[in-house]
C-alpha cells in the first residue's frame, strides 16, 4: 500500500467478536489500530489521539454511535476525522439516519471483507487531501 505513514484507525464496537475480527484484517494490513467499546470511550479517545479514520457501531453502551457522530462532527478538534458506520441497521432509513447523525458513510454486518477496505481505503485517501 502506498502509504506515507502508517494511518491510525479508531475501531468502536461493543461485540467482542466484531471487534477482534475487524482489529484482525486491519491488523494485516498494517494499520495502526486503537480500540474502544463505547460510545463514550470512543469520544475521549478521538480527541486524545486525532486518528485518521473512525469506524463506529451504531448500537453501543453509554452514548450511542449516532449521538457520537454527531459530537464529534461538532467539536472543531475532530469534525475533519472521517466516521464510518459499520452497523447491522440496515432497513431503509438507517442509512440515511445515519448521514444526518454525520457519518461520511456506511459498512454493512455481516462485513463483506473487500468491501470493508474499499469503503477503508477510500476514506482514508480522502482525510488525506
Ligand atoms: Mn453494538
Amino acid at each position: 500500500m502506498p502509504e506515507t505513514k502508517t494511518s491510525k484507525i479508531l475501531l468502536v464496537e461493543d461485540n467482542l467478536d466484531n471487534l477482534e475480527l475487524m482489529r484482525l484484517l486491519l491488523d494485516q494490513k498494517g494499520y495502526a489500530v486503537i480500540t474502544a467499546r463505547t460510545g463514550k470511550q470512543c469520544l475521549k479517545l478521538a480527541r486524545a489521539e486525532s486518528p485518521d479514520l473512525v469506524l463506529m457501531d451504531l448500537s453501543l453502551p453509554e452514548v450511542d454511535g449516532w449521538t457520537a457522530a454527531s459530537e464529534l462532527k461538532a467539536d472543531p478538534h475532530t469534525q475533519h476525522i472521517p466516521l464510518i458506520a459499520v452497523t447491522a441497521h440496515t432497513l431503509p432509513g438507517d442509512r440515511k439516519r445515519a448521514l444526518e447523525a454525520g457519518f461520511d458513510g456506511y459498512i454493512s454486518k455481516p462485513i463483506n471483507v473487500d468491501l470493508f477496505f474499499g469503503v477503508v481505503e477510500k476514506s482514508l485517501r480522502k482525510s488525506r487531501t
